[in-house]
């Protein structure tokens, strides 16, 4: 089918959702690297992403499945079919005694939510508050930081299924581990969580998110375009001490450069390439597994052609 053709088609299913044709994609992803998407959707409502997995099932369109686009690399040659980015903003808070329910729609901001929940003395998410992505991603990638991670306040996830039917699975069912969950070996789309958190104070939930945002700063090359640590954390060893014992720190192929700051960051200097980060990311590994005998695995996603 033609370009216009599918773009009138998916146009009519739709509700509130707008398509985008040859929507570049370094427009939507933190590494602002990505050739374009053949076409892009972004949902606020249910009915409209379940009218955009039917319609890409229907005419055998592939479908990608997009957050904030934080911890993904896409191809400089883009991606073919339909990218639909979940925008779905839901949010209700219950306040009991000690605990507060909070549902959550899969396209809320975690740094959104993180500073709703410290208006409300709501504690326990502060780890969150610099993560770059939205809920939906960090549910999928188990996202975590400083000791905690989404596991650990998850009560349940709605999902639609690959025939759009809509599920909600208890956090036992979602098989979570780290930077795993059942989400990242399904084709479900994540539609809304309930999270558990315990009531705290202004004061200290403040301090806590304050402490972290000083430490990233410290950390991480927040200056620059990137998809947060390029690797996986190994069982017995942390990758970003592994890359600069091999003194791969400032390793640089065109824009692409393994951050001076935190080797286990891959930065965009400007105008690199999707290819040029995955010659960094090949060399880095081959000369972890020379120079270590250690071999490390990427924790970001690579989407579309390269
Ligand atoms: C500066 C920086 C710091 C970071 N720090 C951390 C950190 O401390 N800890 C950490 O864990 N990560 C960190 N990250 C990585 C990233 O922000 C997280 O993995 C985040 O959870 C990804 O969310 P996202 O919405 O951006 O997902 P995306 O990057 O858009 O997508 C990631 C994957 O999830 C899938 N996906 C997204 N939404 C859905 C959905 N609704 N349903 C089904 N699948 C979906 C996508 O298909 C893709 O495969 C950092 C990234 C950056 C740039």
């Amino acid at each position: 089918m033609e370009k216009q053709k599918i773009y009138e088609l998916l146009t009519k299913e739709l509700k509130t959702a707008k398509v985008m044709i040859d929507e570049p994609m370094n427009k939507h992803t933190n590494f602002k690297i990505g050739g374009p998407a053949d076409f892009y959707v972004v949902a606020k409502q249910l009915e409209d992403v379940k009218a955009t997995m039917q319609f890409a099932k229907e005419n055998e369109i592939l479908l990608t499945i997009l957050g904030n686009g934080s911890n993904v690399l896409v191809g400089d040659k883009g991606i073919r079919g339909i990218v639909l980015k979940i925008a779905i903003e839901e949010l209700t808070i219950q306040k009991e005694q000690e605990y507060a329910k909070i549902t959550v729609g899969s396209g809320v901001l975690l740094g959104k939510l993180a500073q709703i929940l410290l208006k409300k003395e709501i504690s326990g998410f502060e780890f969150a508050a610099g993560i770059p992505g939205t809920l939906g991603g960090a549910v999928y990638m188990n996202a975590g930081a400083y000791g905690n991670e989404m596991k650990d306040m998850i009560k349940e996830v709605t999902y639609l299924d690959e025939n759009q039917n809509l599920v909600t699975i208890p956090k036992e069912q979602c098989d979570f581990s780290y930077r795993h969950s059942i989400f990242s070996t399904k084709p479900w789309t994540i539609i809304q969580a309930i999270l558990q958190l315990p009531n705290g104070k202004k004061e200290q939930i403040k301090a806590k998110m304050d402490e972290y945002a000083k430490s990233r700063q410290e950390k991480q090359p927040l200056k620059y375009p990137s998809a947060g640590s390029t690797f996986k954390r190994g069982t017995d060893f942390i990758t970003a001490k592994l890359i600069d014992s091999c003194n791969l720190k400032g390793y640089r192929v065109g824009d692409a450069q393994v951050s001076e700051l935190h080797a286990g960051f891959i930065i965009n200097l400007g105008k690199a390439t999707a290819k040029e980060v995955l010659q960094v990311i090949e060399h880095v590994k081959q000369e972890v597994a020379t120079q270590t005998g250690k071999n490390i695995e990427l924790e970001i996603k690579l989407l579309g052609e390269f």
